[in-house]
């Protein structure tokens, strides 16, 4: 076959040359023509529609209007600084337009007997609008030129534009593109699924989405795009998922046994709700499989994922295996594992701390019970992962709030095993279901919907900066019942001095407003020393200090039942996860609790959609599908970096049944063809072996 035309190099094509292709690749990520080719526009703009100077209002995006251009001047006392004109329809009304360069190109161009489409992004001068750098037609041309309503948008960045190449020269681009490469669009679909779906063909949809014919034909193009991206994410995953569970060997937990039983019977202080009950058998049946189990626990902050973690933990040892849990931090881990050897005190079980803090002799003590299989149950931090660990056999690994850890490393954790380590990763930050779908489609989910009996609900309440003093009050209230509270500053960056010296300010006020003998205040932000910043943790964990001042390194997992009030400084600076996930450090004890979010009077409205869902719902799922929509699915904590999330045309919230559709499709191919070996189905497999659709992302967690 001759050369992929597609895969020709972008400076190839006719009007971008070097140094322009140098910019694309940069900056754009445009390297060959197909990059260019599935460079989607990002909205479309109805040209059949005109407005009428009146009918303008501040929230277009754009507007398109008929009519005479007057009034040309230019401004600007020795060098012109700016040029404007007025634009009458035929109702009498006036826009301003105006220019703040090329005068020169402009002068003259526009003549006063001729009528002309202008169009732009209105922006509110006062009482009056502006159109700044409008494009501007003369009717008569125009006419001809319009072959379709629908004119695609490109995105383009600053250093483009400066090039040449703002949204309508990348358009220009895909003029001169789609001509010469259209013939050699290879359809990714099989005929039997696109006919199913009466979904168009792949040549006739990108064609579509770029220059679309009419508002149908576009819908058609976007509907097959969308099918096509989400169904091949689904096909890679679910085939992953297929290969792992055949290849895989899993350690088998043949019985419940004496540990087990023992410490449920004689030492669980606390009825497990339903939920909980729930998923321990939904691990227990993995464990018997002989297949390794790759499972995600999902339970709101609180909901009792500890306890579950441990029970699984005692059967491993019941069937002679060891067992780990990570955490993502070395406070975490502490207290993971002050617990767990507090829970286990009566019991024949053999429990070590590894972190990177743990000192040389005590380390090697573990190194040698670990090997020797003397250590049942190791905590610590990515201390674990370090090349010298080794276990004597590992048969459960659970690791605590996943999106810390990256997959390479959990990976390090167990490589040297024969047969690899159940896993089980419990998240707290809850995903709504459709993320869950494409980020973690080939993992077995489990939820803990319920919490503990006899909880308080969290009050929350949204004050602004104006009321601090009754916030005050309100504390020093807290603090007289014994109770001990948080005030946390954002720092989005820990390194921004900016944000450490908001901390700094609100800790000295903080200390002035409670000063010893009668209060003590304790601070934690990321600069600290770890020692120092255990220290203070330490002190408040203990009681010693009524207040914690600090970011958000306390975000996760820390467990103070005696803290019931939650001050978030700056709250309109948070994403509702991360709000939800501080709300979630308070609530844990028996006392009625209190989250106070602190803003100041200027709220965006996204900010204000975030405050309101807090101060309304304590439930995560509500909260994380809020999120989802108010960031986007790409935004949304912990999916970041993954890079899974890069979606083309599809998107998760609104894509919903699509989703869901192209995740059945899939399904049904592959049980009926599990390894596509169908001639009908060979398309597929070529399809995915040439996609770069994730290759490794989607890998088993461990
Ligand atoms: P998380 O899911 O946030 O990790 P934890 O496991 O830390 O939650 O549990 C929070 C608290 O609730 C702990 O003090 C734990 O002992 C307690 N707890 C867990 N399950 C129950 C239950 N079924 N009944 C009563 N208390 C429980
Ligand atoms: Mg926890």
């Amino acid at each position: 076959m001759a050369v992929d035309i597609l895969k020709t190099p972008i400076e190839f094509l006719r009007g971008v040359g070097p140094q322009k292709a140098e910019l694309l690749k940069k900056e754009l990520q445009i390297f060959v023509f197909e990059d260019l080719l599935y460079f989607y526009p990002f909205r479309y703009v109805d040209k059949s529609r005109f407005y009428k100077i009146r009918e303008i209002t501040e929230d277009m995006p754009w507007v398109q209007i008929r009519g005479y251009i007057s009034d040309i001047e230019l401004h600007g006392q020795k060098r012109t600084t700016r040029m404007t004109a007025v634009l009458n329809d035929d109702q009498g009304y006036k826009l301003e337009l105006i220019w703040f360069n090329g005068f020169k190109f402009l002068k003259g161009l526009f003549l006063p007997g001729k009528e002309y489409i202008v169009f732009g992004k209105p922006t509110r001068y006062g009482r009056k609008f502006n159109i700044a750098h409008p494009d501007i037609e003369e009717v008569s041309s125009a006419a001809i030129t319009q072959q379709s309503a629908m004119h695609p948008v490109y995105n383009s960045t600053e250093k483009l534009k400066s090039r040449g190449l703002d949204g309508k020269g990348i358009s220009r681009l895909l003029k001169t593109l789609i001509p010469q490469v259209k013939n050699y669009i290879n359809e990714t679909l099989p005929e039997y699924l696109r006919d199913e779906l009466k979904l168009p063909g792949l040549r006739q949809s990108l064609v579509n989405i770029h220059f679309p014919e009419n508002n149908q034909s576009l819908a058609r193009a976007q509907a097959r795009l969308k099918f096509e991206e989400l169904f091949f994410i689904q096909l890679k995953i679910l085939s992953l998922k297929n290969n792992r569970t055949r290849e895989s060997k899993g350690q088998i937990f043949k019985v419940v046994g004496n540990q087990f039983h023992d410490f449920y019977k004689n030492h669980l202080t606390f009825e497990l709700t339903d939920a909980q009950k729930r998923v321990i058998k939904e691990i227990r049946s993995d464990t018997l499989t002989g297949k390794q189990m790759n499972r995600l626990l999902q339970g709101d902050v609180g909901s009792g994922k500890t306890i579950v973690a441990l029970l699984v933990m005692l059967i491993a040892i019941d069937n002679g295996f060891q067992a780990c849990l990570m955490a993502p931090t070395e406070v975490l881990a502490n207290q993971h594992f002050e617990s767990l050897s507090a829970m286990l005190a009566n019991l024949d079980i053999n429990i070590s701390l590894l972190t990177g803090s743990t000192r040389k002799a005590k380390r090697r003590v573990i190194h040698e019970a670990l090997a020797s299989g003397n250590l049942n149950i190791l905590i610590g931090t990515h201390a674990l992962i370090e090349d010298v660990v080794v276990f004597h056999d590992l048969g459960l690994v659970v690791i605590d709030e996943q999106h810390r850890f990256g997959v390479a490393q959990r990976a390090k954790l167990w490589k040297k095993n024969i047969i690899s380590p159940h896993v089980l990763v419990m998240t707290a930050t809850p995903i709504p279901r459709t993320l869950a779908m494409t980020l973690y489609g080939d993992l077995e989910i489990s939820v803990i919907d319920q919490l503990p009996p006899g909880r308080k609900p969290i009050k929350t309440i949204h004050q602004y900066d104006s009321n601090r003093l009754k916030v005050f009050g309100f504390m020093r209230e807290q603090i007289k019942l014994g109770r001990q509270i948080y005030v946390v500053y954002p720092l989005i960056n820990e390194s921004e001095t900016l944000d450490l010296k908001d901390l700094m300010d609100g800790y000295e006020s903080i200390v002035r407003e409670f000063p010893l003998p009668d209060y003590a205040v304790s601070i934690v932000h990321g600069q600290m020393k770890p020692a120092d910043k255990d220290y203070e943790m330490q002190r408040f964990v203990k009681g010693e200090t009524q207040i914690m001042v600090a970011t958000t390194v306390i975000e996760v997992g820390i467990n103070v039942p005696n803290a019931s009030v939650m001050v978030i400084e700056s709250a309109q600076r948070f994403g509702l996860s991360q709000l939800h996930q501080l709300r979630g450090r308070v609530g844990r004890g028996a006392d009625q609790s209190w989250c106070i979010l602190m803003t100041d009077y200027k709220l965006s409205a996204d900010a204000k959609k975030r405050i309101q869902t807090m101060v309304s719902t304590n439930d995560g799922f509500i909260i994380a599908e809020t999120d989802m929509e108010l960031r986007g699915p790409g935004d949304i904590h912990g999916t970041q970096q993954s890079g899974i999330l890069d979606l083309k045309i599809a998107n998760i919230t609104r894509d919903e049944k699509i989703l869901k559709y192209a995740r059945k499709k899939a399904e049904e191919i592959l049980d009926k063809d599990p390894f596509l070996r169908l001639p009908e189905n060979q398309i597929l497999l070529k399809t995915l072996q040439s996609k770069q659709i994730g290759g490794e992302r989607w890998s088993k967690i461990s």
